[in-house]
C-alpha cells in the first residue's frame, strides 16, 4: 500500500521533530525548506541559544535523544541587572537546568544533528523550495506549518501577530569556552543574553520596540566589560510572532514559533519548538490528544503574554508561571 504523504513546511527544530515522528508512524514525509539546507535564517545564524531543558524527560517525550548538541550551563549562567553582576542564577532552586545549543548550518549545530537523524530514517527534503501563498491551497489538510518568524505566513493565514526587534552580535572565540549570561536593564523592555560554545560568542538583545543607539551602546559596554570580550558591531533583525498559541488553523497544523511557542527565556524557544514538533505530529492522527497536550504546555504562556502588555511589566519578576515540566 502507498504511504500517505505529509508535508512539513520549514526545517527548523519544530519541523524536523515533527518530520522524524511522522516518518516513524509510517507516513511519507516531505520537508520543504526555502534555504539551501537546514540551519534556518542565515541573517542571524550561526548562533548559540540558551534554553531550559528537562532531561531526559524531553528526549523521552519527543522520542529523540539530542543531548549531544546541548551543554549544561546551569552552574555558570550569570544574571546581570543594569551594570551589576548578580552572580550565578540558582537554577536548582527553580527546579530546572539550562543548556546552550548551537543553531545554524554548521555540522556541530542542533539543526544538523536533527537533519542527520531525519535523513538517515528516510525523511525526504526539498531545499530551495520556498512555499508561496498559492501553494497553501494544495496543502490544506496534509501539512504542518513551521516557518518560524517569517512575516509573510502570518498575513497569508490571517494570524494575529506582533513584531519585535532583535540586535545581535557575534565573535569567533576559543572552542572550549562555554558561558551564558542574562542581562536586564533600561536598555530594553525585554532582555539580552550572551551564550558561547563551539567557538562562537553570541550576544542578543530582544525588544518590543526599536532600541535607541545610545541604549545599544550602553548594552554593548556592559556585556563587553562583564565578559572581557569584544564584538565589532550590532546586526539588526525584526521578527514576527503570533499573539497567542494555536495548534489548528484553517486546515493546517501549526508548530514551533508559528504555533505560539514564543518565549525563549522560559522554555518556549528551543525547548518549546522541540515539544511542539512532537505535538504537531500527534495532531495528524489524534487531534484531541494533541490539543490536550498543546493546552497543557501553553496555558502559562497565555497569561504571561497578557501581562506583557501591561506598562508596568517587569521581565525579571513576572516570568515564573511560564516554566513547565515534562512529566
Ligand atoms: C536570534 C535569535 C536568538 C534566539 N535565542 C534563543 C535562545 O537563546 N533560547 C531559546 O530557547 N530560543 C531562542 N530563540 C528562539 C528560537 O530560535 C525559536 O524558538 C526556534 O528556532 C523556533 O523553531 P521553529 O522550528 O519554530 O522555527 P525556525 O527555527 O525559525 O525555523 C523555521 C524554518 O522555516 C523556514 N521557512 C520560513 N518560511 C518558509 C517558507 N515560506 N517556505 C519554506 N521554508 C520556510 C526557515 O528558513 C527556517 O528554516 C532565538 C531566536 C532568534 C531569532
Amino acid at each position: 500500500m502507498e504511504k500517505k504523504e505529509i508535508y512539513v513546511i520549514g526545517a527548523g527544530p519544530a519541523g524536523l521533530v515533527a518530520a522524524i515522528n511522522l516518518n516513524r508512524e509510517g507516513f511519507r514525509v516531505i520537508v520543504k525548506e526555502r534555504q539551501n539546507g537546514v540551519g534556518g535564517e542565515p541573517g542571524w545564524h550561526p548562533s548559540v541559544h540558551t534554553t531550559p531543558v528537562a532531561m531526559p524527560g524531553l528526549w523521552e517525550y519527543i522520542g529523540i535523544d539530542l543531548s549531544e548538541a546541548f551543554v549544561d550551563t546551569s552552574d555558570s549562567c550569570r544574571l546581570h541587572m543594569g551594570n551589576q553582576d548578580m552572580g550565578n542564577i540558582d537554577f536548582g532552586s527553580l527546579g530546572y537546568r539550562v543548556f546552550n545549543t548551537e543553531r545554524g548550518h554548521r555540522p556541530t549545530s542542533l539543526d544538523s544533528l536533527l537533519f542527520r537523524i531525519a535523513e538517515k530514517e528516510g525523511v525526504e527534503f526539498e531545499f530551495r523550495n520556498s512555499l508561496k501563498e498559492d501553494d497553501l491551497k494544495e496543502l490544506v489538510g496534509r501539512s504542518i506549518l513551521s516557518t518560524g518568524l517569517s512575516p509573510e505566513m502570518y498575513g497569508w493565514l490571517n494570524l494575529d501577530s506582533s513584531v519585535f526587534a532583535g540586535y545581535w552580535a557575534y565573535a569567533e572565540i576559543e572552542r572550549d569556552h562555554v558561558s551564558a549570561g542574562t542581562y536586564l536593564g533600561s536598555f530594553s523592555n525585554e532582555y539580552g543574553y550572551s551564550a558561547a560554545m563551539n567557538g562562537i560568542w553570541y550576544v542578543l538583545l530582544f525588544a518590543r520596540k526599536e532600541v535607541a543607539q545610545e541604549n545599544l551602546d550602553m548594552f554593548k559596554r556592559i556585556v563587553e566589560a562583564s565578559e572581557h570580550r569584544q564584538f565589532d558591531k550590532w546586526r539588526r533583525f525584526r521578527g514576527q510572532t503570533p499573539k497567542g498559541p494555536k495548534l489548528f488553523h484553517r486546515g493546517f497544523i501549526l508548530a514551533g514559533t508559528l504555533g505560539g511557542f514564543v518565549e525563549p527565556a522560559f522554555g518556549f524557544g528551543i525547548t518549546g519548538a522541540l515539544l511542539s514538533g512532537k505535538i504537531s505530529a500527534v495532531a495528524v492522527s489524534n487531534p484531541d490528544k494533541a490539543q490536550t497536550e498543546f493546552k497543557r504546555f501553553t496555558d502559562g504562556v497565555i497569561s504571561h503574554i497578557a501581562r506583557k502588555r501591561n506598562p508596568g511589566y517587569n521581565p525579571s519578576v513576572n516570568m515564573g508561571d511560564v516554566w513547565f515540566q515534562v512529566e
